[in-house]
């Protein structure tokens, strides 16, 4: 299975065919310059690669000329194509399958990326053409930060101006930020969902991000890509008020004032020669005033960002950086984090000098030994995110066609005790009696049943289920913790430190317990294939719907447990299952899934406003 992902922009096409889990790159295609008299493609294949000058074509118009050979000399079958499209909008948060209708929105989109977004629309023209019987996706730059809060995406203008030109902060380089964050985690062997990370895309365009537990809440492009970080020869951030003055007292138009910002600013205006890098590295460190002046300030302005960030999150477990300046600039790296220490993030200086990443080596560690931040150099792979995006989409539409409907159990409250628990409330040495299995395998009701006491009122008989565990648990409902007097949380299963605690009493003895009473947060059990089938991972969070006679219900908040010890099955509690008058054998059927469903993620922790 192998994917098309397709960058079209004003000037150049960049395009590569890869396999969306092994990332192997089959074939890739970078033409540049186009539209002027030095346009040139460099085709690389399995056996070799050719730089060809080219006639006087634009972007699209090469890819119609360029595609048929480059797919043909592949000779790996294409199963869809994606498409990076720069600004996807309020609407697009996600990757979507391309329809003529999407194409529509995507052209009302155009004032938000005058330049960009016709380029990107004009190569998915050309790809559809070329490649009629296979799905294409749109991968938006965009998307990721969609959740960003409102607080961060809203600018201080006067709110009717505001809402007239749809003027908020919209964030760009998602697929890097989205790319970097997720190897960033996976290299700490941690859930992204677990960690607060910075993300520094410095390439020709640069961006920072802050990704507060797998979800962009801040970044330093905003409404356009202009914003923010100093960038090869963007201005980044600028005074208002200057740029005021200067097209009052120079008599510019917009069209001068965006050529000065866009294209004669950043490194470029600040060093005088030239948007490179390297150059001005080397120039810098031979004495040229204007190139360390020009290091100086972007490396000051992205250690001002990092800042930001960690105040906004509250801290920072991990700083990446990536994009050609993140991933091969150790003096940028080291300038940027010095005076750092404050946030627990030191840099080995050895680390930093040596760190070397590519598409097969992902992840450089640059911290010192102490450091409580980890600092990570990523190999930005833009082409694989694209692919990923791809992968979704089809998952999505295979999900649909695949039956979707879940097994309903309802969960009577209930108690899992450890082994010393069964000795003082049974007898010590007692075993539990299994009185029948339950539908998860090896899991059992038992004979034995307890007096549950709270501070108002006690539930007699409540089923004790098996096997024995590492901790006490006792899940009851809303109103049986009503009933009891109880104030217990909803809590995932095994998750009970500082839950309720209760008085359980056994035929032998009672038990005093100060934690482990809880309302079982509503689940889904399943395995990989089923994961898989209804396009989520373990942890996402999903809405399920349930039709019952006269009471359907949607239940939102419910999340996916996926493991090979699982069978298909949704847990409800008692008061749940009243409330949509479920019966036995009842199914429900999921109706929110994938990338939508992860937007839900935290929305049990986070305040988006
Ligand atoms: P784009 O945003 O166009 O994809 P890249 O991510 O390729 O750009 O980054 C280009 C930048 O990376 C240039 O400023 C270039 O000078 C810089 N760069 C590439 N290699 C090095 C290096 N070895 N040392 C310092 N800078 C480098």
């Amino acid at each position: 299975m192998h994917i098309l992902v397709i960058n079209c922009g004003s000037s150049s096409v960049k395009a590569a065919i890869l396999h969306p889990e092994t990332r192997a790159r089959v074939a890739r295609l970078k033409a540049e310059r186009l539209g002027t008299d030095r346009a040139s493609v460099r085709i690389q294949h399995m056996d070799g690669a050719r730089t060809e000058a080219l006639g006087p074509v634009d972007a699209p118009e090469a890819l119609r000329v360029l595609l048929p050979a480059f797919l043909e000399a592949a000779t790996v079958k294409v199963v869809a194509v994606g498409h990076r499209v720069v600004h996807g909008g309020e609407r697009f948060t996600t990757p979507i399958a391309i329809t003529d209708e999407v194409v529509e929105a995507l052209k009302g989109l155009t004032p938000l990326a005058p330049l960009h977004n016709p380029a990107n629309l004009a190569g998915i023209r050309s790809a559809r053409d070329l490649l009629p019987d296979v799905p294409h996706v749109a991968i938006f730059d965009t998307a990721f930060h969609s959740t960003l809060p409102r607080r961060a995406r809203t600018y201080a203008l006067p709110t009717a101006l505001a809402e007239k030109h749809g003027a908020r902060r919209y964030g760009f380089h998602g697929p890097s930020h989205a790319w970097s964050s997720r190897q960033a985690a996976l290299h700490l062997g941690r859930d992204l969902r677990d960690l607060r990370v910075i993300t520094c895309h410095l390439g020709n365009g640069a961006s920072a991000c802050a990704v507060e537990y797998g979800r962009s809440i801040e970044t330093s492009m905003g409404m356009t890509p202009l914003e923010g970080l100093v960038m090869g020869t963007r201005s980044g951030s600028v005074d208002p008020g200057l740029l005021l003055r200067v097209m009052r007292e120079e008599g510019w138009g917009p069209a001068r004032m965006d050529q000065v910002l866009n294209r004669e600013s950043g490194l470029l205006g600040l060093s005088g020669v030239g948007r490179d890098l390297r150059d001005i590295e080397e120039r810098s460190a031979n004495g040229n005033e204007s190139c360390r002046l020009a290091l100086q300030v972007f490396t000051h302005r992205l250690r001002k960002y990092i800042g930001a960030y960690a105040a906004v999150m509250g801290g920072v477990d991990a700083i990446v950086f990536t994009g050609g300046i993140g991933e091969n600039s150790a003096l940028v790296r080291h300038r940027t984090l010095q005076r750092l220490d404050f946030l627990g993030a030191r840099l080995s200086e050895s680390e930093n000098r040596s760190a070397q990443v590519d598409l097969h080596h992902v992840v450089a560690p640059i911290h010192a030994q102490d450091s409580t931040v980890a600092l990570l150099v990523v190999a930005c792979d833009e082409e694989a995110e694209l692919a990923r995006g791809v992968r979704m989409v089809l998952r999505e539409q295979a999900a649909v066609q695949a039956p979707r409907t879940i097994p309903i159990a309802v969960s009577a409250r209930h108690i899992h005790l450890t082994q010393e628990a069964v000795d003082i409330l049974f007898g010590a040495g007692h075993t539990l009696t299994p009185y029948k299995p339950l539908s998860q395998p090896g899991q059992f009701a038992c004979e034995e049943k307890l007096t549950v006491v709270g501070p108002r009122r006690s539930i007699e008989g409540v089923r004790v289920l098996g096997p024995t565990r590492p901790a006490c648990q006792i899940e009851v409902s809303r109103t049986d913790e009503f009933f009891l007097g109880i104030d217990a949380p909803v809590r995932d299963s095994g998750d009970v430190k500082h839950s309720a605690g209760c008085t359980l009493i056994g035929p032998v003895g009672r038990l005093a317990l100060t934690e482990g009473v809880i309302c079982a947060r509503r689940h889904i059990h399943m395995r990989p294939e089923d994961a898989e089938r209804f396009g989520v991972e373990d942890r996402d969070v999903v809405e399920v719907a349930v039709n019952s006679a006269g009471r359907d219900l949607v239940f939102g908040d419910v999340l996916v447990r996926v493991s090979l010890k699982y069978a298909l099955e949704m847990h409800l509690d008692t008061d749940e299952a009243n409330a949509a008058e479920i019966v036995r054998g009842h199914e429900g059927s999921l109706v929110e899934t994938g990338a939508t469903a992860l937007l839900r993620c935290r929305k049990t922790v986070f305040d988006t406003a």
